[in-house]
Protein backbone atom coordinates (compact mmCIF):
# COMPACT_ATOMS: atom_id res chain seq x y z
CA UNK A 1 0.00 0.00 0.00
CA UNK A 2 1.02 3.33 -1.22
CA UNK A 3 0.65 6.50 0.54
CA UNK A 4 2.11 10.55 -1.13
CA UNK A 5 2.73 13.37 0.86
CA UNK A 6 2.01 10.74 4.17
CA UNK A 7 1.37 13.34 7.34
CA UNK A 8 4.18 10.75 9.68
CA UNK A 9 3.33 12.98 13.24
CA UNK A 10 1.62 10.74 14.77
CA UNK A 11 3.14 7.63 14.03
CA UNK A 12 6.37 8.80 15.54
CA UNK A 13 6.99 8.34 19.18
CA UNK A 14 8.36 12.40 19.62
CA UNK A 15 4.97 13.21 17.67
CA UNK A 16 7.06 15.36 15.01
CA UNK A 17 7.45 14.84 11.43
CA UNK A 18 6.64 16.45 8.46
CA UNK A 19 5.32 14.91 4.77
CA UNK A 20 6.82 11.48 3.79
CA UNK A 21 6.57 11.55 -0.54
CA UNK A 22 5.98 8.39 -0.89
CA UNK A 23 5.13 6.08 2.23
CA UNK A 24 4.68 2.51 1.76
CA UNK A 25 2.90 -0.78 4.44
CA UNK A 26 4.29 -3.84 2.82
CA UNK A 27 2.07 -6.35 4.73
CA UNK A 28 4.45 -9.51 3.16
CA UNK A 29 8.18 -10.10 2.61
CA UNK A 30 7.60 -10.49 -0.93
CA UNK A 31 5.49 -7.20 -1.16
CA UNK A 32 8.17 -5.69 0.69
CA UNK A 33 11.13 -7.04 -1.83
CA UNK A 34 8.79 -5.83 -4.56
CA UNK A 35 9.16 -1.96 -3.01
CA UNK A 36 12.79 -2.34 -2.25
CA UNK A 37 13.45 -3.36 -6.19
CA UNK A 38 11.64 -0.39 -7.13
CA UNK A 39 12.74 1.93 -4.57
CA UNK A 40 16.05 1.04 -3.80
CA UNK A 41 17.06 3.74 -1.76
CA UNK A 42 13.85 3.42 0.07
CA UNK A 43 14.53 4.44 4.07
CA UNK A 44 13.03 1.34 6.36
CA UNK A 45 11.64 2.19 9.62
CA UNK A 46 9.78 0.31 12.12
CA UNK A 47 8.04 1.89 14.35
CA UNK A 48 9.66 5.24 14.75
CA UNK A 49 10.26 5.05 18.15
CA UNK A 50 14.34 6.00 17.98
CA UNK A 51 13.89 8.21 14.36
CA UNK A 52 13.74 11.81 14.63
CA UNK A 53 11.62 13.23 11.50
CA UNK A 54 12.02 16.31 9.96
CA UNK A 55 9.27 18.70 10.77
CA UNK A 56 10.34 19.72 7.10
CA UNK A 57 9.46 16.37 5.71
CA UNK A 58 11.62 14.05 3.44
CA UNK A 59 11.51 13.80 -0.03
CA UNK A 60 11.72 10.01 -0.55
CA UNK A 61 10.03 6.46 -0.17
CA UNK A 62 10.05 4.98 3.38
CA UNK A 63 8.81 1.82 4.02
CA UNK A 64 7.30 1.03 7.21
CA UNK A 65 7.52 -2.89 7.93
CA UNK A 66 4.12 -2.46 10.76
CA UNK A 67 2.35 -4.68 8.50
CA UNK A 68 4.80 -7.35 8.68
CA UNK A 69 3.51 -8.78 11.91
CA UNK A 70 3.41 -12.63 11.58
CA UNK A 71 4.49 -14.54 14.93
CA UNK A 72 4.86 -18.06 14.99
CA UNK A 73 6.21 -20.39 18.16
CA UNK A 74 7.33 -23.72 18.10
CA UNK A 75 9.00 -24.92 21.52
CA UNK A 76 11.35 -22.71 23.02
CA UNK A 77 12.10 -21.06 19.63
CA UNK A 78 9.78 -18.00 17.99
CA UNK A 79 10.08 -16.12 14.73
CA UNK A 80 8.83 -12.88 14.78
CA UNK A 81 7.91 -10.38 11.41
CA UNK A 82 10.25 -7.29 11.51
CA UNK A 83 7.12 -5.23 12.18
CA UNK A 84 6.16 -7.22 15.45
CA UNK A 85 6.44 -4.46 18.44
CA UNK A 86 8.63 -5.78 21.11
CA UNK A 87 6.20 -5.48 24.05
CA UNK A 88 3.56 -7.97 21.99
CA UNK A 89 5.95 -9.94 21.74
CA UNK A 90 7.63 -10.00 25.27
CA UNK A 91 3.92 -10.85 26.72
CA UNK A 92 3.02 -13.63 24.09
CA UNK A 93 6.48 -15.22 25.24
CA UNK A 94 4.53 -14.74 28.70
CA UNK A 95 1.74 -16.76 27.47
CA UNK A 96 4.16 -19.26 26.78
CA UNK A 97 5.74 -19.56 29.87
CA UNK A 98 9.18 -18.47 27.42
CA UNK A 99 11.77 -16.30 28.75
CA UNK A 100 14.34 -14.20 27.34
CA UNK A 101 12.35 -10.93 26.39
CA UNK A 102 11.50 -9.44 29.64
CA UNK A 103 13.63 -6.67 28.69
CA UNK A 104 10.96 -5.89 25.67
CA UNK A 105 8.02 -5.48 27.84
CA UNK A 106 7.66 -1.52 27.85
CA UNK A 107 9.70 -1.40 24.66
CA UNK A 108 7.80 1.12 21.80
CA UNK A 109 10.15 -0.43 19.05
CA UNK A 110 9.37 -3.04 16.26
CA UNK A 111 11.65 -6.25 16.17
CA UNK A 112 13.43 -5.38 12.84
CA UNK A 113 14.31 -1.77 14.77
CA UNK A 114 15.17 -3.60 17.82
CA UNK A 115 17.75 -5.90 15.50
CA UNK A 116 19.30 -3.47 13.88
CA UNK A 117 19.95 -1.48 17.12
CA UNK A 118 20.07 -4.43 19.08
CA UNK A 119 18.36 -3.24 21.67
CA UNK A 120 18.71 -3.80 25.35
CA UNK A 121 17.63 -3.05 28.65
CA UNK A 122 17.55 -4.16 32.00
CA UNK A 123 20.95 -6.12 31.60
CA UNK A 124 19.64 -8.26 28.55
CA UNK A 125 19.69 -7.44 24.67
CA UNK A 126 18.69 -9.17 21.96
CA UNK A 127 22.22 -10.07 20.73
CA UNK A 128 21.53 -12.68 24.53
CA UNK A 129 17.93 -14.42 22.68
CA UNK A 130 19.00 -13.59 18.73
CA UNK A 131 19.22 -17.03 16.90
CA UNK A 132 19.18 -15.40 12.73
CA UNK A 133 17.09 -13.39 10.68
CA UNK A 134 16.20 -13.23 7.35
CA UNK A 135 17.38 -10.39 5.91
CA UNK A 136 17.15 -8.40 2.32
CA UNK A 137 20.34 -7.95 0.57
CA UNK A 138 20.00 -5.58 -2.71
CA UNK A 139 22.91 -7.79 -4.33
CA UNK A 140 21.72 -11.22 -2.78
CA UNK A 141 18.26 -11.05 -2.11
CA UNK A 142 16.68 -12.58 0.84
CA UNK A 143 19.74 -13.80 3.27
CA UNK A 144 20.03 -15.21 6.25
CA UNK A 145 22.58 -14.19 8.87
CA UNK A 146 23.46 -16.06 12.19
CA UNK A 147 24.19 -14.21 15.34
CA UNK A 148 27.66 -13.90 14.66
CA UNK A 149 26.81 -12.61 11.38
CA UNK A 150 24.92 -9.85 12.67
CA UNK A 151 28.36 -8.53 14.59
CA UNK A 152 26.03 -7.01 17.29
CA UNK A 153 27.82 -5.30 20.00
CA UNK A 154 26.31 -1.85 22.23
CA UNK A 155 23.45 -0.74 20.08
CA UNK A 156 24.89 -1.54 17.39
CA UNK A 157 24.32 -4.58 14.45
CA UNK A 158 26.08 -5.26 10.80
CA UNK A 159 22.98 -3.76 9.46
CA UNK A 160 24.06 -0.42 10.71
CA UNK A 161 26.85 -0.76 8.01
CA UNK A 162 25.44 -2.54 5.18
CA UNK A 163 22.15 -2.02 3.24
CA UNK A 164 20.66 -5.50 5.14
CA UNK A 165 16.79 -5.27 5.74
CA UNK A 166 15.35 -7.37 8.29
CA UNK A 167 12.39 -9.01 7.26
CA UNK A 168 11.97 -11.95 10.53
CA UNK A 169 14.21 -12.85 13.09
CA UNK A 170 14.20 -15.79 15.40
CA UNK A 171 14.71 -15.83 18.73
CA UNK A 172 16.05 -18.86 21.33
CA UNK A 173 14.14 -18.20 24.56
CA UNK A 174 14.29 -20.31 28.10
CA UNK A 175 11.29 -22.26 29.52
CA UNK A 176 10.70 -20.92 32.64
CA UNK A 177 7.05 -20.26 34.74
CA UNK A 178 4.74 -17.28 34.40
CA UNK A 179 5.20 -16.06 37.52
CA UNK A 180 8.63 -16.19 37.20
CA UNK A 181 8.56 -14.38 33.95
CA UNK A 182 5.95 -11.79 35.29
CA UNK A 183 8.20 -11.25 38.32
CA UNK A 184 11.04 -9.84 35.91
CA UNK A 185 8.86 -8.00 33.92
CA UNK A 186 7.31 -6.02 36.91
CA UNK A 187 10.96 -5.62 38.20
CA UNK A 188 11.66 -4.03 34.70
CA UNK A 189 8.55 -1.82 34.65
CA UNK A 190 9.08 -0.52 37.71
CA UNK A 191 12.54 0.22 37.34
CA UNK A 192 11.27 2.32 33.96
CA UNK A 193 8.32 4.22 36.06
CA UNK A 194 11.32 6.43 37.46
CA UNK A 195 13.98 6.17 34.95
CA UNK A 196 12.40 6.98 31.60
CA UNK A 197 9.53 9.08 30.67
CA UNK A 198 6.43 7.06 29.30
CA UNK A 199 5.64 7.40 25.64
CA UNK A 200 2.46 10.00 27.40
CA UNK A 201 5.21 12.28 27.39
CA UNK A 202 6.43 12.18 23.51
CA UNK A 203 10.01 11.52 23.26
CA UNK A 204 12.54 9.16 21.37
CA UNK A 205 14.36 6.89 24.28
CA UNK A 206 18.10 7.62 25.21
CA UNK A 207 19.26 10.61 23.22
CA UNK A 208 22.66 9.54 23.20
CA UNK A 209 24.51 6.85 23.47
CA UNK A 210 26.57 5.63 26.20
CA UNK A 211 30.77 6.53 25.96
CA UNK A 212 32.42 3.31 26.78
CA UNK A 213 32.95 2.78 30.27
CA UNK A 214 30.48 5.75 31.20
CA UNK A 215 27.05 6.93 31.27
CA UNK A 216 25.58 9.87 28.94
CA UNK A 217 22.87 10.72 31.58
CA UNK A 218 25.75 11.15 34.49
CA UNK A 219 27.84 13.48 32.21
CA UNK A 220 24.84 15.35 30.80
CA UNK A 221 23.56 15.92 34.16
CA UNK A 222 26.63 17.33 35.58
CA UNK A 223 27.06 19.44 32.82
CA UNK A 224 24.06 20.96 34.11
CA UNK A 225 21.05 20.10 31.26
CA UNK A 226 17.84 19.02 33.02
CA UNK A 227 15.34 21.43 32.43
CA UNK A 228 17.19 23.19 29.50
CA UNK A 229 14.34 24.18 27.16
CA UNK A 230 14.27 25.01 23.53
CA UNK A 231 11.43 26.02 21.83
CA UNK A 232 8.72 23.20 22.24
CA UNK A 233 11.09 20.43 23.63
CA UNK A 234 12.98 20.33 27.15
CA UNK A 235 15.37 18.05 28.54
CA UNK A 236 13.55 15.76 31.09
CA UNK A 237 14.12 16.37 35.08
CA UNK A 238 14.39 12.72 35.91
CA UNK A 239 16.84 11.87 33.61
CA UNK A 240 18.93 14.37 31.42
CA UNK A 241 19.39 11.69 28.67
CA UNK A 242 15.96 12.26 27.53
CA UNK A 243 13.94 14.83 25.44
CA UNK A 244 10.79 15.72 25.68
CA UNK A 245 8.61 17.55 23.13
CA UNK A 246 6.35 19.95 25.24
CA UNK A 247 3.23 19.42 22.48
CA UNK A 248 4.34 21.62 19.39
CA UNK A 249 8.55 20.92 18.92
CA UNK A 250 10.11 21.15 15.98
CA UNK A 251 12.67 18.80 14.92
CA UNK A 252 14.68 21.84 14.58
CA UNK A 253 14.07 22.62 18.33
CA UNK A 254 15.30 19.12 19.14
CA UNK A 255 18.39 19.74 17.39
CA UNK A 256 19.10 22.79 18.72
CA UNK A 257 19.10 21.08 22.21
CA UNK A 258 20.90 17.96 21.27
CA UNK A 259 23.51 20.98 19.97
CA UNK A 260 23.33 22.12 23.21
CA UNK A 261 23.74 19.08 25.07
CA UNK A 262 26.95 17.93 22.86
CA UNK A 263 28.61 21.29 23.50
CA UNK A 264 28.20 21.61 27.12
CA UNK A 265 29.29 17.82 27.97
CA UNK A 266 31.94 18.27 25.06
CA UNK A 267 33.31 22.18 27.62
CA UNK A 268 32.86 20.30 30.46
CA UNK A 269 34.47 17.20 30.23
CA UNK A 270 36.18 16.92 26.07
CA UNK A 271 33.48 13.99 25.38
CA UNK A 272 32.29 14.17 22.28
CA UNK A 273 29.06 12.10 22.64
CA UNK A 274 26.89 10.16 19.76
CA UNK A 275 23.64 10.40 18.97
CA UNK A 276 21.37 7.09 19.45
CA UNK A 277 18.47 8.79 18.04
CA UNK A 278 18.08 8.69 14.06
CA UNK A 279 17.29 11.19 12.24
CA UNK A 280 15.41 10.99 8.44
CA UNK A 281 14.77 14.71 6.90
CA UNK A 282 17.31 16.92 4.86
CA UNK A 283 14.65 19.64 3.66
CA UNK A 284 16.19 22.27 6.34
CA UNK A 285 20.02 23.62 5.91
CA UNK A 286 20.11 24.85 9.53
CA UNK A 287 18.93 20.97 10.18
CA UNK A 288 21.34 19.47 8.36
CA UNK A 289 24.02 21.49 9.58
CA UNK A 290 23.46 20.41 13.09
CA UNK A 291 23.12 16.63 12.00
CA UNK A 292 26.83 16.90 10.30
CA UNK A 293 28.30 18.09 13.44
CA UNK A 294 26.56 15.67 15.59
CA UNK A 295 27.49 12.63 13.00
CA UNK A 296 23.23 12.36 12.49
CA UNK A 297 24.02 12.00 9.00
C1 LIG B 1 9.85 5.54 25.66
C2 LIG B 1 10.97 4.85 24.94
C3 LIG B 1 11.74 3.90 25.62
C4 LIG B 1 12.79 3.24 24.97
N1 LIG B 1 13.51 2.34 25.67
C5 LIG B 1 14.54 1.72 25.08
C6 LIG B 1 15.34 0.79 25.81
O1 LIG B 1 15.12 0.53 26.97
N2 LIG B 1 16.36 0.17 25.16
C7 LIG B 1 16.64 0.43 23.86
O2 LIG B 1 17.57 -0.18 23.31
N3 LIG B 1 15.90 1.31 23.14
C8 LIG B 1 14.88 1.96 23.72
N4 LIG B 1 14.14 2.87 23.02
C9 LIG B 1 14.51 3.21 21.65
C10 LIG B 1 13.79 2.40 20.56
O3 LIG B 1 12.53 1.93 21.00
C11 LIG B 1 14.65 1.25 20.09
O4 LIG B 1 15.86 1.73 19.51
C12 LIG B 1 13.96 0.36 19.07
O5 LIG B 1 14.83 -0.68 18.75
C13 LIG B 1 13.61 1.10 17.78
O6 LIG B 1 12.68 0.31 17.05
P1 LIG B 1 11.71 0.97 15.99
O7 LIG B 1 10.94 -0.08 15.33
O8 LIG B 1 10.92 2.06 16.61
O9 LIG B 1 12.77 1.55 14.97
P2 LIG B 1 12.67 2.89 14.17
O10 LIG B 1 12.71 4.05 15.10
O11 LIG B 1 11.57 2.81 13.20
O12 LIG B 1 14.08 2.82 13.40
C14 LIG B 1 15.30 2.90 14.13
C15 LIG B 1 16.44 2.52 13.18
O13 LIG B 1 16.25 1.16 12.81
C16 LIG B 1 16.19 1.01 11.41
N5 LIG B 1 15.22 -0.04 11.11
C17 LIG B 1 13.95 -0.15 11.57
N6 LIG B 1 13.38 -1.28 11.10
C18 LIG B 1 14.31 -1.88 10.34
C19 LIG B 1 14.31 -3.08 9.57
N7 LIG B 1 13.26 -3.89 9.49
N8 LIG B 1 15.45 -3.40 8.88
C20 LIG B 1 16.54 -2.60 8.94
N9 LIG B 1 16.58 -1.45 9.64
C21 LIG B 1 15.49 -1.10 10.33
C22 LIG B 1 15.76 2.37 10.87
O14 LIG B 1 16.21 2.59 9.54
C23 LIG B 1 16.42 3.33 11.86
O15 LIG B 1 17.74 3.62 11.48
C24 LIG B 1 13.09 3.55 23.63
C25 LIG B 1 12.33 4.49 22.94
C26 LIG B 1 11.28 5.15 23.60
C27 LIG B 1 10.47 6.16 22.84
Amino acid sequence: MLETDFDIKKMTSFRIGGKIARMYFPATIEEFIEIKTKEPDAFVGGNFSNILVSSDGYNGAVICTKKIDTIKFSGNMVIAGAGVRGTKLSKLALEHSLSGLEFMVAFPGSVGGEVFMNAGAHGQMIADVFKSAKVYCPEKGIITLTGEDMEFSYRTSVCQKKPYSVLEAEFILTPSTADKIQEKMNENLSFRQNKQPSLTLPNCGSTFRNPEGDSAGRLLDEAGVKGLKIGGAHVWENHANFIINDGNASSLDILMLMDEMYSRVKERFNVELKPEVRYLGGNNEKEVEICRKLNLI
